[in-house]
């Protein structure tokens, strides 16, 4: 009896267990965008009807640059914090789904200054004194660290961060190979973790892995197709798509945007002296400076041949004016190669700048706009902006 008993328990566990992965493997289903994939990941490895940790970081390795970032933290910031959020989900009886589409609402759970800190990590990935996250994805094995071992590990980064005495770090696979890590812990209860946690939470990690891989197999086929091959800049159809998107969004927030279209002056001179392969070689290395100067929540474009343009979001008129001043300088300054052919002898640009909603209510308003300030500083002499 005691035996058919035991059985029973196991086979309700395993039955609970089952249902959890398939939740949560369906919500991973359901996006392609890398940021969800991960916000569902943790939200599984976190809710109270998922793996139930207090607290679960994860980690991508970046293979090009040798590095293991940081992407995401779900964490509350203090134990009082995780009681008041720990209410709430159970007051609302909010499971996986409602937790994942609440993200979507508000980020609550990642606008902590926990998330900030994790997000920022990149830890060298190497075998000598690469630390924790190097050992997990090196070993490729679930690490399950406890009082007694963690005295390895104090100086650690990570370890500085978490303050934790018990933690598990567990790897995220793509068919073989280590595609990140997820770490995890209950901080603030210090529930032990158990072999069935453990056990649990790489067999998550499995899914999640492939997961990510597809995701951003997608992401980056998406990118391909909408840059430039040249430049890696957006094309002009992404331009046209960037900017409807970015003029409704502004109409529906009532917000400003501004555009810049930017074209290098006398850049026929350059090309029919020295060869359009030169011109070429100028044109990327123009395209890089403007995306590296640009914000992050600026777009910048090849709107055709040496036209660029530049998608500026809540921006207005005057601000877009700074912007594309202190580009235009930044322009001037720089060191191209052979720029000394030129009748000025050193490359310029010269700018036109439209704002919605002033200047046009719609994107070919807004560029027939920009155009027309664009020609203007062209007549004004070159390296100019025009409003
Ligand atoms: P302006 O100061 O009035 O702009 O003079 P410009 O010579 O730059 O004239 P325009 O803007 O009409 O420039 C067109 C020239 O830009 C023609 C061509 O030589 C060059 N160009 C356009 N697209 C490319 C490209 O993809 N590669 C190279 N190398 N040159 C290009
Ligand atoms: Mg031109
Ligand atoms: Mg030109």
């Amino acid at each position: 009896m005691e035996e058919i008993n035991k059985l029973k328990k196991e086979l309700e566990r395993t039955k609970m267990e089952l249902g959890i992965l398939y939740e949560i493997s369906n919500a991973m289903r359901t996006t392609l965008k890398l940021d969800e994939i991960l916000y569902i990941i943790l939200t599984g490895v976190t809710a109270h009807t998922g793996l139930g940790f207090n607290r679960a970081l994860l980690f991508l390795v970046n293979e090009r640059d040798g590095l293991i970032e940081g992407k995401i933290a779900i964490a509350p910031d203090t134990g009082e914090e995780a009681n008041r959020i720990w209410k709430q989900i159970e007051q609302e009886k909010m499971n996986l789904d409602d937790l994942i589409n609440a993200h979507k609402v508000s980020n609550y759970a990642t606008e902590t200054g926990f998330n900030r800190q994790i997000r920022h990590m990149k830890l060298p990935l190497r075998e000598r004194n690469g630390g924790l996250l190097a050992l997990g994805v090196l070993d490729g094995m679930p690490l399950h660290l406890t009082k007694e071992t963690m005295e390895n590990y104090l100086h650690d980064p990570v370890i500085h961060i978490l303050k934790t005495d018990e933690l598990v770090v567990v790897p995220l696979k793509a068919k073989d190979r280590v595609n990140g890590l997820i770490l995890a812990d209950n901080f603030i209860t210090r529930k032990p973790i158990t072999k069935d946690d453990i056990r649990m939470l790489t067999m998550l990690a499995n899914q999640a892995g492939l997961a990510i891989e597809n995701s951003q197999l997608y992401e980056k086929t998406v990118i391909r197709a909408h840059s430039d091959y040249l430049t890696e800049l957006w094309n002009h159809g992404y331009f046209q798509y960037l900017l409807q998107v970015e003029v409704e969004k502004s109409r529906a927030t009532t917000q400003t945007l501004s555009l810049i279209m930017l074209d290098i002056d006398d850049f026929k001179v350059y090309n029919d002296t020295l060869g359009h392969q030169s011109g070429d070689t100028i044109l990327k290395e123009l395209a890089s400076i403007l995306r590296n100067l640009s914000r992050n929540m600026d777009h910048v474009c090849r709107y055709g041949g040496e036209e660029l343009t530049i998608i500026l979001p809540q921006t207005d008129k005057e601000e877009a004016f700074s912007i594309a001043e202190r580009l235009r300088k930044d322009i001037e300054r720089h060191p191209f190669i052979h720029e000394e052919i030129l009748p000025q002898k050193k490359l310029t640009v010269s700018m036109g700048i439209s704002t919605f909603p002033q200047d046009g209510a719609t994107p070919s308003e807004l560029i027939k706009a920009s155009d027309k300030s664009l020609y203007e500083a062209k007549n004004k002499g070159k390296n100019n902006t025009c409003c």
